[in-house]
């Protein structure tokens, strides 16, 4: 679309007059080219046949529509043995033929179909004073429906929900270019391999570690390169990991017991609070302040000049003189509904109890109706570290690690600068050859140290961990794909995102084809 000009295509046509009637804008257009192309031969010609009238509605004019009443004509053509005797002026860029709306309307108006959709954008199509239906809208943009861009070269490969666990469909993306190629409405192995033989432009396929890709592109694409991505094979690795520690959570339950058992106990009392941390700070600062003050003065210099060097206002500095001493701040008390629990609160403390939950159960018999989180933070206020008082002395009941975290500490943490890794190993030769082949198969994928592979396998096949060594084997040029190329799938992931995105703005009513435009298509 050019833009700034009030006509669509100043080298096609030409402004004749401009008329304001009742809820419309009229403008009258004239074609000003010396001649025109004929559609079937090719051939340029300049013997005007006739001339008529078009009617055609353009882009709206602060909210009016618009009506161009377009003067054109008819040629004869020129050349002697074409089949086309007589055609119309060839206007590409004001009007389509048989269109009833300008070149320029109808882009806008896919533009508006490709971001909202059918419904969606004709509401706002009719608030911009576009008239035009859902269906129509849908309509043109199937008819203007445009082929994808160039062969690719590089492609990643990708499965995406239709409905989660049911029907799933396939994303294809040019990984060089950042693009989506195509979406397919199935998964189906044959449907792939049938896309990839239509494309042999393809050199190198990334996908996930799923089987049946990797069948389809043997079948449809049997040269290229497969890349297995390397997000899954780690996520892979977790999941395996995770699933074959669950079977030694006694011994992670014993190693969590034993590391546990000299911690402190969970409890406010005796630790620091970030206020009570600030709080000090302030006083230290202020009570700097207040002797470089005192020695300034001391020395003769008055207390403007004083209140100027430091930048403490003269009154701060008069209320300091007056007192004599450094001023401590008071701490201001609120009432609380723990205020009558406080004896007894302070003499059970003072008893040992530390055990906060045990303390409201005690003061709920009495009557007290505050929650435990109340009684938390009074004995934080007043038995914090801040002010001085007591260590807890009370143990801590032990939370084992979960296979889960173990996993990952297994695989993001070194064993040797980890006493809960250290102390598993030495609890259980099996978990100690489980940690070291998940360790070093981590390390292999993240340094992308392809020489190691084999020094791996063979490790992990004396492993509890041998039956998945088995299955990656199965996919080992994929893998060692993965660790010399550079191309993953995440931005086929990222593809699979934006369109489930734009699935759900159709609140799942759309069908595939304008799924397909949109995702392909919309900008
Ligand atoms: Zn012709």
């Amino acid at each position: 679309m050019r833009r700034g000009e009030l006509v669509p295509n100043s080298t096609e046509v030409k402004l004749v007059c401009l008329r304001q009637q009742v809820g419309i804008v009229q403008v009258e257009l004239r074609t000003c080219q010396a001649g025109s192309v004929c559609p079937c031969c090719g051939m340029a010609s300049g013997r005007v046949h006739s001339r008529y009238r078009r009617q055609v509605l353009d882009l709206p004019w602060q909210g009016l529509p618009v009506r161009i009443l377009l003067r054109t004509r008819k040629f004869f053509c020129v050349k002697e043995r074409c089949k086309r005797k007589i055609f119309t002026e060839q206007l590409p860029g004001t009007v389509d033929r048989y269109a009833r709306r300008s070149s320029r309307s109808s882009e806008s108006l896919r533009w508006l179909a490709l971001a909202l959709g059918g419904r969606a954008g004709s509401r706002l199509a009719r608030k911009l004073g576009l008239l035009i239906s859902g269906a129509t809208l849908l309509r043109q943009l199937r008819r203007q429906s445009k082929p994808p861009s160039a062969a690719p070269r590089v492609l990643g490969i990708d499965e995406w929900a239709w409905k989660k666990g049911h029907r799933y469909g396939t994303i294809l993306c040019d990984l060089e270019r950042g693009t989506v190629v195509d979406l397919l409405p199935t998964r189906d192995t044959a449907a792939v391999a049938a896309w990839l033989t239509k494309h042999p432009t393809i050199e190198v396929v990334s996908r996930d570690r799923a089987s049946s890709f990797a069948d389809a592109i043997r079948r449809g694409a049997p040269g290229a390169v497969q890349v297995a991505d390397r997000w899954h094979l780690l996520n892979n690795l977790f999941e395996v990991l995770t699933r074959s520690l669950d079977r030694y959570r006694p011994a992670m339950r014993a190693v969590s017991d034993r590391l546990s058992s000299a911690s402190p106990a969970m409890s406010p009392i005796g630790k620091p609070t970030l206020a009570a941390e600030r709080k000090q700070q302030r006083r230290e600062s202020r009570l700097q302040l207040y002797q470089e003050a005192k020695a300034l003065m001391d020395s003769g210099v008055s207390q403007s000049e004083a209140s100027r060097r430091l930048g403490v206002s003269p009154r701060t500095l008069q209320r300091w003189t007056a007192c004599g001493a450094f001023p401590e701040r008071k701490r201001r008390d609120f009432p609380s509904s723990v205020d009558g629990f406080t004896a007894y609160l302070t003499r059970r403390v003072d008893e040992g109890c530390t055990n906060v939950s045990q303390l409201w159960r005690e003061i709920r018999e009495q009557g007290f109706e505050g929650q435990l989180q109340t009684v938390w933070n009074w004995l934080r206020l007043h038995f914090g570290r801040s002010q001085n008082r007591r260590r807890s002395t009370m143990l801590k009941r032990s939370h084992p690690l979960s296979p889960k975290q173990v996993a990952w500490l297994m695989l993001k943490v070194d064993q040797s600068r980890s006493k809960y890794l250290t102390v598993l190993a030495e609890s259980s030769p099996e978990l100690a050859s489980i940690a070291n082949v998940a360790k070093s198969l981590f390390d292999l994928l993240r340094n992308r140290d392809a020489g190691r592979w084999t020094e791996w396998i063979e490790a992990a096949r004396r492993s509890p961990l041998a039956s998945f060594a088995k299955r990656l084997e199965r996919d080992k040029d994929a893998l060692l794909a993965a660790l010399r190329l550079p191309w993953s799938n995440g931005m086929v992931e990222g593809q699979v995102h934006r369109l489930k995105l734009l699935k759900r703005q159709m609140y799942g009513r759309a069908g595939f084809h304008l799924l397909r435009e949109r995702v392909l298509h919309a900008a």
